[in-house]
């Protein structure tokens, strides 16, 4: 994080119009956190939601918004984008464009103690260069609207602030905010309405404009203003329709996943947790009914369980969105669901079950149940030699696939009840198919080499 540095912004300009408040001296402080942190950029508050500007009416006066971009509410609606790239959370004037005029109109004057503006974008659509001009709107010519290339000073409006916050060095991007007020407890003056002349942050390389997520009006009149807290931890819950299941999911430590775990993956949790309850029942068996979700970084394995808690690595989900995040969650509710550690619990003498048995069955589950069209544990002929039934995860999913299409379709349920049980042994599987172990090992290889098994 760069040190804030403050900047004081003499207007000596103003004194030559007629507005009354031709005094105003406005301070620009500037903060900027080169990451993600929440936009807790000392000495700037975190954004306010309670502010002057939650019931303003922004209105776009000049330039074109990007199509990326959010509508101009997301400026005053007190939530800020919870990642460096979410165009959508943040107001955002057309790349390809220099940048425009905003106007909020607070609804009536209110003795501004200060306004803050606040940006989040990784790279050079961070920073903020704009120019903030007020009014009270009681001048005659006053124009609520000036274009650009209109000079808003002569149509009842006073330029407040010029804001810069791009840095003399270092890091353009990450969090920006940028805080206009006047030095010790006064106002900046009564005013209805602002005017931001924005200016694209960036003139030379790529086309950029400022990702702008938060606008704050604060009033010198109160109220006590409420803030975002940026170390509040992000958790949502959600319940199952039939009220049985209740499913936390905690992304404190993945932000931005928040948004695509509701959308996304909470339908896959609400469909496919009942379905492996269905899946692997056994007799007096109750299944978890509350399991939580938790994003961690840095951990070793994309993720794992333990009893009814699920940790997902969250650099390994930012980047598998559309690929394996999805079913890996599946895997790892199915072994929520297999709970066989309770065996150590309900048998005085278990059988431990074997590793690849535990996980070809949430594989299985997995790839020939949740996502067959993704053919993901499909052998070619090329496996026949190579191939063990227990290999584990998506090769014993084949190969557990092979035996209960091939040979008995309440394999799985067997399966899974002596294992949760402590009751697995080898010889069961002659039992249940007349076929020992190997030997279907064999007749599955067989059916491989025959291109078979390709999904
Ligand atoms: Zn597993």
């Amino acid at each position: 994080m760069h040190p804030s540095s403050i900047v004081p912004l003499l207007i000596g300009a103003i004194s030559l119009t007629l507005s009354p408040v031709l005094s105003a001296a406005a301070n620009v402080v500037k903060a900027q956190g080169s990451a993600e942190q929440g936009f807790k950029l000392d000495p700037i508050a975190p954004p306010a939601i309670n502010d002057a500007a939650a019931k303003a009416v922004f209105t776009l006066v000049d330039g074109a918004k990007d199509e990326a971009s959010g509508e101009l509410s997301v400026l005053n609606d007190g939530k800020v984008p919870t990642g460096a790239s979410q165009p959508a959370s943040n107001f955002i004037f057309d790349l390809g464009t220099p940048g425009g005029r905003i106007a909020a109109d607070l609804g009536e004057l209110v003795p501004v103690k200060s306004v803050v503006t606040y940006s989040w974008h990784g790279g050079i659509c961070g920073p903020q260069v704009y120019k903030l001009y007020a009014a009270n709107g009681r001048s005659k010519d006053f124009d609520p609207a000036p274009k650009r290339g209109v000079d808003p000073t002569k149509f009842g409006w006073v330029l407040l602030a010029n804001v810069d916050t791009r840095p003399e060095k270092g890091e353009v991007g990450g969090q920006h905010a940028a805080e206009i007020n006047n030095k010790g407890s006064r106002s900046l003056g009564d005013y209805r309405y602002l005017l931001f002349d924005v200016e694209r942050p960036s003139e030379s390389g790529p086309k950029a404009n400022t990702f702008f997520s938060e606008i704050d009006v604060i009033s010198a009149r109160g109220p006590e203003i409420e803030r975002l807290n940026p170390e509040a931890k992000i958790v949502r819950e959600y319940k199952s329709k039939d009220g049985k299941y209740r499913y936390i999911i905690i992304s404190t430590e993945a932000p931005d996943l928040t948004e695509w775990s509701e959308k996304e993956l909470v339908p896959v949790i609400l469909e496919w947790y009942p379905k492996l309850v269905e899946l692997l029942p056994s007799k007096g068996y109750r299944a978890p009914d509350v399991v939580t979700f938790e994003y961690k970084r840095g951990i070793g394995p994309p993720a794992y369980a333990a009893g009814n808690r699920i940790t997902m690595k969250t650099e390994f989900y930012q980047d598998q969105l559309t690929g394996e995040a999805k079913g890996c969650t599946v895997h790892e509710m199915g072994h929520v669901v297999q709970n066989y550690w309770r065996a150590n619990q309900t048998n005085r003498k278990p059988k431990e079950t074997p590793g690849w048995v535990t996980e070809g069955i949430c594989d299985y589950i997995r790839w020939f149940l949740f996502e067959p069209k993704s053919r993901g544990a499909g052998l070619g002929k090329d496996r026949a030699d190579s191939a063990k039934y227990s290999d584990s995860y998506r090769v014993t999913g084949n190969f557990i696939d092979w035996v209960v299409t091939e040979k008995d379709e309440g394999l799985l349920q067997k399966l899974n009840a002596v294992a949760r049980e402590g009751d697995y042994e080898e010889k069961l599987w002659k039992e249940w198919t007349g076929k020992t172990l190997e030997e279907l090992g064999e007749e599955w290889k067989t059916a491989i080499k025959r291109g078979k098994r390709e999904q």
